[in-house]
């Protein structure tokens, strides 16, 4: 095929090939993702017939890249990213610290340098941004605290790759110079880095945040609406490219910040939606680019060694992860869902690897193994989040004896604290989650001079809470230190009001063991939820999608002629599960 228009083939046959993949993994019920990863193996360098132009490819992946990104700051507060600082910085840097050990370790048996370990052990210990954010965003859990834990580690380990990216070079001249070099050479830039870093928080803290907003809400009163998304890429791939250019910070930190400055603007939800169509496309277009990288030949020339690297992204990363978040107090649902997105690496590491193979640190074998590495374990992911969530729907937690109950789930922010004290209500509700659902039941149960406990964790709510003479506890309900503290023994009834069904259900057992006849009620979104909560020793479980069609139905009846539609003629949609009445779904 002819090359005189290798940008415009490589988006069109990474596209079109993209597309027939995907639809074909997605009829066989595997993800789409396996389907773009064999669409670039396809038209990769090492498979006969048509090759496209890598490094366009790589540019253009990096546009995906910038979008994801900048879509996830969109979401993000900078009060949320300092909210999970507490796990997400020592979890990152431990994580990295031994993932470059193990790297290291396996480098000396395949007879390599010090330095080459290194170099290796770092691209093994990062994960992909672009693996983890569309898995977020696939399972909609961007908004959940386990979302937040994640992305808040993946900010942390982007920031220290920039810095193993400038400190590289010095490392290069420091192991190949016999003499060695003095400690300035590595210093020196690493200080120029942080610095540069800084200012540019500064100048978008400062200058951006109230330039951005102004200007988008400008564009937004023009009225057009072409405008306002060209505003929008504009902002997102300006203020990264720029971050690169002027700041030397990575294209996807830049983004991130661009978007985070955005998300306390009210149009921030419609810049969002302007941005997904391209952001999709040019994501599909990274999967399609680390194909291309992948040399089969690898898997039959050194099996042991891919092996064992695989074995380090996939088992010692996922491992180590699943053990940090535990010992931060965090539940077993957000300790597997952190060690899935843990388990496989991506672009940094080929960005590393393709460094340290130019400053002749790293053998080409390092390469090939880091990229095979990845494409295998990206190609497991969509699996290993699966098996995380079989492992925790069908492993009950073993009931403790109270002498054993150390681990149990409970919020970072209070590991060691005053013991809370017993509440002097009775015959009260409680309501765990002051948001969206709490605050409406929370107000009409004031209003009918219910006594009433509030649950959360957000620190300004119970602020806000405490003002209005509203008896709180703040923290995790399902901590069982702070359940005995809401007087359940006395209580007339408990309202589980949070989003996440699968904590909600910790939430349920802990009262459940303090009370056999509480009346329980509890908010899920899926079957699967329900069936969990059901399990735990819920009364009576809600699914907001359940009333949301009864309501639709029920205008349907009064819209039209009420007689058109006689009861019979269709069962009504159940809004709620009841214990006594109901099965619970077959878990899945
Ligand atoms: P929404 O998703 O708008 O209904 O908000 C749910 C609320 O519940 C938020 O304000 C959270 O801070 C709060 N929340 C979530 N999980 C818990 C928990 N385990 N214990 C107490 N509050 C929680």
């Amino acid at each position: 095929m002819p090359h005189e228009t290798p940008l415009l083939s490589t988006i069109v046959v990474g596209i079109v090939l993209a597309f027939a993949f995907g639809a074909v993994a997605h009829r066989l019920k595997a993800s789409p993702l396996v389907g773009y990863l064999l669409a670039g193996i396809v038209i990769g360098p090492f498979t006969p017939g048509f090759v496209a132009d890598r490094n366009i490819a790589n540019e253009l992946s990096e546009i995906g890249i910038i979008l994801l990104m900048f879509g996830v700051g969109l979401q993000f507060s900078m009060h949320e990213l300092l909210s999970v600082r507490a796990i997400a910085v020592p979890g990152a840097l431990v994580q990295i610290v031994v993932a470059t050990a193990l790297g290291v370790s396996l480098a000396k048996l395949l007879g390599w340098t010090l330095g080459a370990g290194l170099v290796f052990g770092v691209a093994l210990s990062v994960a992909s941004t672009v693996v983890v954010l569309r898995t977020l965003q696939e399972r909609r859990l961007l908004d959940t605290e386990r979302g937040r834990i994640a992305v808040g580690w993946l900010v942390v380990e982007d920031l220290a790759m920039v810095l193993v990216l400038v400190f590289l070079p010095a490392l290069a001249e420091f192991t190949n110079s016999a003499a060695g070099v003095s400690p300035s050479v590595i210093l020196v830039p690493l200080a120029i880095t942080l610095g540069k870093f800084a200012a540019f928080v500064a100048l978008m803290w400062f200058v951006g945040r109230r330039v951005i907003p102004w200007l988008l809400h400008y564009v937004a009163h023009t009225g057009s609406r072409e405008l306002f998304r060209l505003a929008v890429l504009a902002i997102s791939l300006g203020v990264a490219y720029g971050a690169a250019m002027l700041f030397d910070v990575s294209f996807a930190l830049g983004a991130f910040f661009a978007g985070m400055i955005l998300s306390e603007s009210a149009l921030s939800q419609r810049a969002a939606q302007e941005t997904l169509p391209l952001r999709d496309a040019f994501a599909v277009l990274f999967f399609v680019s680390v194909g291309m990288l992948f040399d089969p030949s690898v898997i039959l020339s050194h099996p042991l060694s891919l092996l064992a690297t695989l074995l380090i992204v996939i088992v010692a990363k996922s491992a180590l992860a699943y053990a940090l978040v535990r010992l931060f107090r965090h539940s077993e649902s957000t300790a597997l869902m952190i060690a899935a997105s843990r388990a496989q690496i991506g672009e940094f590491s080929f960005i590393l690897a393709g460094l340290g193979v130019g400053l002749g640190l790293l053998p080409p074998l390092g390469r090939d193994l880091i990229l095979a590495a990845a494409l295998i374990s990206i190609l497991l992911t969509p699996f290993l989040f699966a098996g995380a969530d079989w492992i925790y729907a069908h492993h009950e937690p073993p009931k403790k004896a109270p002498a054993e109950a150390a681990p149990a789930p409970a919020p970072p922010e209070t590991p060691t604290r005053e013991p809370v004290p017993v509440t002097h209500l009775t015959n009260h509700v409680v309501l765990v989650g002051y948001g969206r659902v709490g605050r409406v039941a929370a107000a009409a149960l004031k209003d009918a001079g219910v006594p009433l406990l509030v649950f959360e964790t957000d620190e300004d709510i119970i602020e806000s809470l405490r003002k209005q003479n509203t008896e709180t506890i703040s923290g995790n309900a399902a901590d069982p230190a702070l359940a005995r503290a809401a007087n359940y023994p006395a209580a007339r009834c408990l309202l589980v009001a949070i989003p996440d069904g699968f904590e909600g259900g910790q939430v349920v057992e802990q009262a459940r063991a303090l009370n056999a006849t509480l009346r329980i009620i509890a908010r899920a979104h899926s079957e699967e939820e329900i069936a969990h909560l059901l399990r735990h020793g819920a009364s009576k479980v809600i699914m907001g999608e359940h009333l949301i069609a009864d309501a639709m139905v029920e205008n349907v009846q009064l819209a039209v002629s009420p007689a058109s539609f006689a009861p019979s003629a269709a069962p009504p949609a159940t809004a709620s599960t009841d214990a006594a009445t109901a099965e619970p779904a077959p878990p899945t």
